[in-house]
């Protein structure tokens, strides 16, 4: 699919994960590929030219492809850029503990093809690369996904890659140790405000026309959390664990067979749970048991 000097790589079944779909910016001087997925690190796509790699974060499946450019810059965040620096690196974003984080590492290195590199080129708010032609990529910080999470606004075509603030029904993820419910809000109030022809996520909902479109799916993506807040509420009538809260899933559903979800449901929902006992809607009953207020 081609937008301007914007090609979007679709990955399989639409760029669902692990799958994932790549930008290919073509300017008159240089050309920059966003987020390399699986599906580029496999060589499924014939890429004549890349001048540089451009991340929005540091995830598995946003750098898979990322080893198949070794000799041009790979730009991120610099929030994020410890996460390319070594799988230790990477391993600390997610925050994963004992068997988890095992098999993670290898499921990382193995499916994901994750390749680290000492000397990523670091960008802030703010920035611009210019691609030659009148072609510029606008870096948005854009955090709570992960500390660097970024939005990427290309001139003139005026398309704005969210990256995995993916608008799917999944809802936003803040699951690991380095994402942040609290910014992913502050983002999610940010991305309503910003103006764009086109809208393009990294997953299968791929890409949104005009700005009525994509606002009406920022506001349902945007009500997962308030639905998993509303959820939370209703099990904490009866006094509950963190533990009983993880067991019982707010954020994966229970059949789903996901090896993370323990460690993902904690940190999601400790979030929830932190902020409504701060503003006094749940209580503990006793050290370590809440009850909605
Ligand atoms: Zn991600």
């Amino acid at each position: 699919m081609r937008l301007g000097a914007t090609t979007v790589l679709v990955g399989e079944r639409g760029g669902k994960y692990p799958q994932g779909n790549s930008l290919l910016i073509e300017g008159a001087e240089e050309t920059a590929i966003v987020d390399p997925s699986v599906a580029v690190a496999e060589g499924r796509f014939d890429l004549a030219r890349v001048d540089r790699v451009l991340n929005s974060h540091c995830h598995e499946d946003h750098v898979a492809g990322n080893g198949r450019f070794p000799d041009v810059p790979w730009h991120f965040h610099e929030a994020d850029a410890p996460g390319i620096r070594s799988l230790d690196g990477l391993m600390a974003i997610y925050g994963f503990d004992g068997p988890v984080d095992v098999a993670w590492r290898r499921i990382v290195v193995d499916q994901f093809h994750f390749t680290s590199r000492p000397d990523p080129t670091t960008f802030r708010d703010g920035d611009v690369f210019d691609l030659g032609g009148g072609i510029r990529v606008r870096v948005v910080h854009a955090p709570g996904h992960t500390r660097g999470h970024s939005f990427f606004h290309v001139e003139p075509d005026d398309v704005l890659y969210l990256g995995d603030v993916d608008l799917s029904s999944f809802g936003p993820y803040y699951g690991d140790a380095w994402s942040s419910l609290d910014d992913f809000e502050r983002t999610l109030a940010l991305a309503r405000r910003l103006d764009a022809r086109w809208y393009a996520t990294f997953h299968h909902v791929g890409v949104v026309e005009g700005r009525a479109a994509f606002l009406e799916r920022l506001d349902r993506f945007t009500a997962v959390i308030s639905d998993r807040e509303r959820r939370l509420l209703e099990f904490l009538r009866e006094p509950h664990t963190l533990d009983d809260v993880v067991a019982h899933r707010f954020v994966y559903r229970p059949q789903d067979v996901v090896g993370f979800a323990d460690p993902v449901e904690r940190r999601s929902m400790s979030q929830h749970v932190e902020r409504l006992a701060a503003s006094g809607r749940l209580r503990q009953v006793e050290r370590g048991r809440w009850l909605a207020a």
